[in-house]
């Protein structure tokens, strides 16, 4: 409430002057009326003689200095009341603005979860919320008066709590953690504030404020056991393990912006150098030491240093996977994959990978585990092979012979030959030189077979001295003419023998379809054919 200050001064002239013409005013008519009672005209002598005959006149002179100056006083009187009355009025607001302020922050404070006590200067309690009494265990009235550190504080905790107090008396405010004690002498952790009460730069309080911590640190300690505990699973695993960054592979992708994964497939298949690109945009943050191990490292530093020659040509496919796989969004993604380690080796592997959660959206956190089964790889390798193989020639056996032309025939290849072979007589050879001599003429005889036909013919020992070919996409012509080869191979080979034991004879027969064959069929007519030349010789 403030006003301007030439506005009182105007107003006391304005009064001044209202003053001075009412004074003036009055002493004409004063004068007017002593010179009507004593019978006198206006004149200087008259006026003269009424201030003689009437001394009151002299104080009538007066009056235009006097009225003024009385106007002037009492107007400053009114000013004064309406000012006390104005004070008055604002003090009866503050005063009820500061009840309602006392009352808010009283109510924050006794409301606060936080438990909150209130010091004099001297570190002696004066108030304390209730959130410090369920904490603390004390009433109000238990511990008024009395000192904070006495009654919280153990005596191992007593340096650190007089060491807050006396920063905090000297000004300064204080936060930290430890442990306090309650009534019942439990602990409790807790994280300390301590701020100075300051009015008009003079302290005259604490104030102290305690969160029961309690909680937080056993959730912090589980942690960091699980931690603990991950990181030596981690290490000790007997399995490879790897903890990746994709991030810069992930943002590679996103700069290519592919509308779908179907296009990112397409690009990946277009890269000449996917297994040399891959490396170089994902980090190795860690491996364990059984990966140092599989990949025949050194150390870490080398994994890493050496990390791109891990992958080659035939990585390729499980890369593509693994990128597409993220891509559409998995998180765990398993594929086969073939490395080769740093010592030269081709392994193949179960590769398990997955986003750790709250990575989803920049892959920067990826833990990888890798399965050597290099081992099974070749166990399955041998039992497929050994499956469809004879085990004395290495032809493949007639399960795999069958299965062969089934397929090519489902598959509509064509023309498709067959051709069928027996040895003559080898029940004599095995009865006049021995079962070691008849075993010795079937693998020659196989590796003859073997010399005589491509790669892509499926050369078979169907049982005992019993030889099957299937020859795709050559025509009947071509055929013969590969028949012949053997034959002469057969014949260059027997006149080789001098021992007529150790001569091969076989009967042959060859059959071709153009079109649609019933494959029993094939087989019957080559088989037929080659009994034929059978009996044709015996006769
Ligand atoms: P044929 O001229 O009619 O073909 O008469 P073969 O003596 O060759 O007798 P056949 O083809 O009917 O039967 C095959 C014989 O070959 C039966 C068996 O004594 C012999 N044999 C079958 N498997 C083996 C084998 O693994 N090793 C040896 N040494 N002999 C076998
Ligand atoms: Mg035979």
């Amino acid at each position: 409430m403030t006003n301007h200050p030439s506005k009182p001064k105007k107003e006391a002239a304005q009064f001044a002057l209202q003053g001075i013409s009412l004074g003036v005013a009055i002493l004409f008519c004063a004068i007017l009326i002593e010179l009507n009672n004593l019978g006198l005209n206006f004149s200087v002598s008259s006026i003269i003689t009424i201030h003689q005959e009437n001394p009151l006149m002299w104080l009538m002179d007066a009056m235009p200095i006097i009225i003024p100056i009385l106007s002037v006083v009492h107007r400053r009187g009114l000013s004064l009341i309406a000012q006390a009355k104005d004070l008055k009025k604002e003090v009866a607001e503050r005063s009820q603005k500061i009840n309602e302020q006392k009352i808010f922050y009283e109510s924050l404070v006794n409301n606060s979860p936080v438990a909150i006590v209130t010091m004099d200067a001297y570190q002696k309690i004066i108030s304390i919320n209730d959130a410090f009494s369920n904490l603390f265990q004390y009433t109000e009235e238990e511990i008024k008066y009395k000192s904070l550190d006495d009654i919280i504080a153990r005596d191992e905790d007593v340096v650190q709590a007089y060491k807050f107090t006396s920063q905090v008396l000297e000004g300064g405010k204080i936060h930290g953690i430890g442990k306090r004690q309650r009534k019942d002498g439990s602990l409790v952790d807790v994280e300390i504030y301590g701020v100075p009460i300051l009015v008009d730069q003079k302290r005259i309080g604490v104030l102290g404020m305690y969160i029961d911590i309690t909680d937080r640190i056993k959730a912090e300690e589980t942690i960091k056991k699980s931690e603990l505990r991950f990181r030596s699973l981690f290490h000790d695993s007997p399995i490879s393990m790897w903890e990746f960054d994709f991030s810069n592979l992930k943002n590679y992708l996103e700069n290519l912006a592919f509308s779908s994964p179907d296009e990112l497939k397409i690009f990946l298949e277009k890269l000449s150098t996917l297994e040399k690109e891959f490396p170089t945009l994902i980090t190795v943050l860690d491996a364990n030491q059984a990966t140092l191990l599989l990949f025949k490292a050194a150390d870490l530093h080398q994994l890493k240093k050496e990390f791109d020659d891990i992958f080659i040509d035939q990585s390729v496919s499980a890369i593509q996977h693994i990128i597409i796989s993220l891509y559409s969004g998995s998180r765990q993604i398993e594929t086969e994959f073939t490395f080769r380690t740093l010592d030269n080796i081709l392994i193949h592997t179960i590769v398990r990978l997955s986003l750790v959660a709250g990575n989803e959206n920049n892959w920067a956190r990826v833990y990888v585990s890798i399965i050597d089964i290099t081992e099974r790889k070749w166990t399955e390798e041998r039992l497929r092979y050994l499956s469809m193989r004879d085990s004395m020639t290495c032809l493949f056996n007639r399960a795999f012979f069958e299965s062969e032309l089934t397929r090519l025939s489902q598959a509509q290849v064509f023309p498709i030959s067959i051709i069928i072979g027996d040895l003559d007589n080898l029940k004599r050879v095995n009865d006049t030189y021995g079962h070691n001599a008849g075993d010795a003429l079937i693998c020659k005889t196989a590796s003859l077979f073997i010399e005589s036909f491509r790669s892509e013919d499926i050369i078979a020992r169907l049982g005992g001295d019993e030889f099957a070919v299937i020859i795709p996409h050559l025509e009947e012509s071509v055929v013969q003419k590969i028949l012949a080869r053997l034959r002469k191979k057969i014949d260059e080979y027997n006149t080789t023998q001098e021992n007529p034991g150790m001569r091969i004879n076989i009967s042959l027969g060859t059959a071709t379809a153009e079109s649609n064959f019933e494959t029993e069929e094939l087989f019957k007519l080559a088989d037929q054919r080659m009994y034929q030349e059978k009996n044709g010789k015996r006769k």
